[in-house]
């Protein structure tokens, strides 16, 4: 290990910082990084700590030369003991800082899609996190109310100044607290729900995506309430069953439908029938009334509540075949560890899923793990698709929705990968 700086070396560096902060000191050969600026700072990045900085507290890094490299939030409790705000070393992070990131993010949701400035959809991402160069926040917006997610410890620490910011700059009905992801325990912190400020949410928010209607529990569904990244994926299924003359004759399954988001856009593509398949019996229930909302008819028949992995094979052994089969499952990798385990599960839902389609059909695959890059979950599907034997060919190569975009250097933030695949 080389010796940290003493203090004296870093005086030039520290006159050209806006105010003091305890400096972090990377290893040498952990600089590349951030060349690159990738804003996350792991333990073993880190050569020594010149000070006793407090857990959320603003650090400096700088190499063992004492050259400024970047600032950010430190927590002693977490694997990443640093998330990078700011590479520029006369940029204070104050009150002004988090107000001009914030009026970025959500200024460019507005240029983000024309639909949302015409006031068709009232729920989106107005912060996504490292994304937006905002680590660790996310902020959805569901018609009048914010949805905020803190999911480290930096953030948790400033929530009343950003809910302060929040407030000033849109405004909302008020702001629901939905800090119950486990990426808190990496950071030390328990789950955290509530309001935050302004008015309870209701039970349920009627939300306004492109020109249709959904009803959203943001106290206690999935994530902050919907899946605001499949709005795109959604209304591509949508036209090409509008496009198909064959549409109404069309039986899409739904698989993993939580509350009907693909269910309500294929059958305003007017297909004949959409079935449903969830593990959450409410998750169904909240479908049936998402479809009823939209004009749609409910057949019990059509709402299945079970296993996937089970369901499908049922349909296998019964001979049942459909035109069209959406796959979205939950995230089956948390991590690194698990992307051998969540590709033999992808591929066996793949593969059945390839065995329904009737000839000429269509199946929308997705996988949203992060640890499962775009290139290895197609070779999965392939896979599956040279063991059923039959043939398809990519037609689009889908991904999350724009206002939960991918910032360049940050490649982790690239989660939501599909395919949408005509099957012979
Ligand atoms: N397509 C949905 C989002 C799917 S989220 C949309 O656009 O809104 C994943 C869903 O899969 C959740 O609703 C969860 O309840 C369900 N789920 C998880 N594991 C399952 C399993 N093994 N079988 C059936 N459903 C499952």
């Amino acid at each position: 290990m080389t010796q940290a700086i003493p203090a004296a070396q870093t005086t030039q560096q520290i006159q050209k910082q806006p105010y003091n902060l305890t400096r972090i000191v990377i290893r040498a050969d952990r600089e590349r990084p951030f060349a690159l600026r990738h804003p996350w700072v792991f333990e073993g990045a880190i050569e020594s700590v010149l000070g006793q900085p407090t857990d959320g507290e603003l650090v400096d890094l700088v190499t063992v030369r004492g050259e400024f490299l970047a600032r950010g939030y430190w927590n002693s409790q977490s694997q990443i003991r640093v998330h990078v705000l700011t590479w520029q070393a006369d940029e204070s992070i104050d009150t002004a800082w988090w107000a001009a990131r914030l009026t970025r993010a959500i200024g460019a949701r507005a240029l983000l899609n024309v639909e949302h400035q015409a006031g068709k959809s009232n729920a989106y991402r107005l912060v996504n996190a490292e994304n937006d160069g905002l680590p660790g926040l996310v902020v959805d917006r569901y018609g009048d109310w914010l949805v905020v997610q803190a999911l480290t410890l930096g953030i948790d620490r400033r929530k009343d100044e950003i809910i302060g910011l929040l407030n000033d700059l849109l405004h909302p009905a008020g702001i629901f607290e939905r800090s119950d992801s486990d990426v808190r325990h990496k950071e030390g912190l328990q789950s955290s729900v509530g309001v935050l400020s302004g008015q309870p949410p209701p039970d349920l928010i009627e939300i306004n995506e492109n020109g249709r209607r959904f009803l959203v529990d943001v106290q206690h569904g999935h994530k902050t309430g919907f899946y605001l990244d499949q709005r795109e994926n959604r209304d591509l299924l949508r036209k090409w069953l509008r496009d198909d003359p064959e549409r109404r004759t069309r039986t899409v399954l739904n698989c993993f439908s939580y509350s009907g988001g693909f269910a309500v856009y294929a059958l305003n593509g007017q297909a004949a029938r959409v079935i449903n398949v969830d593990s959450s019996a409410d998750a169904l229930a909240l479908a049936k009334r998402n479809v009823t909302l939209n004009g749609g008819t409910v057949d019990d028949a059509d709402y299945v509540e079970g296993d996937v992995f089970q369901v499908l094979r049922q349909y296998r052994e019964s001979g049942e075949k459909f035109d069209v089969i959406v796959l979205d499952p939950p995230k089956f990798a948390q991590n690194a560890r698990q992307v051998e385990g969540a590709c033999r599960g992808y591929k066996d839902i793949n593969l059945l899923a390839f065995e329904l389609i009737k000839p000429g059909g269509m199946l929308m695959t997705f996988s949203c793990s992060g640890a499962v890059d775009a290139d290895l979950f197609q070779k999965v599907v392939f896979g599956a698709l040279v063991d059923s034997g039959r043939e398809a060919q990519i037609v689009a190569r889908l991904t999350q929705a724009p206002d939960h975009p991918v910032a360049l250097t940050f490649l982790e933030g690239a989660y939501l990968k599909g395919l949408l695949c005509r099957v012979w």
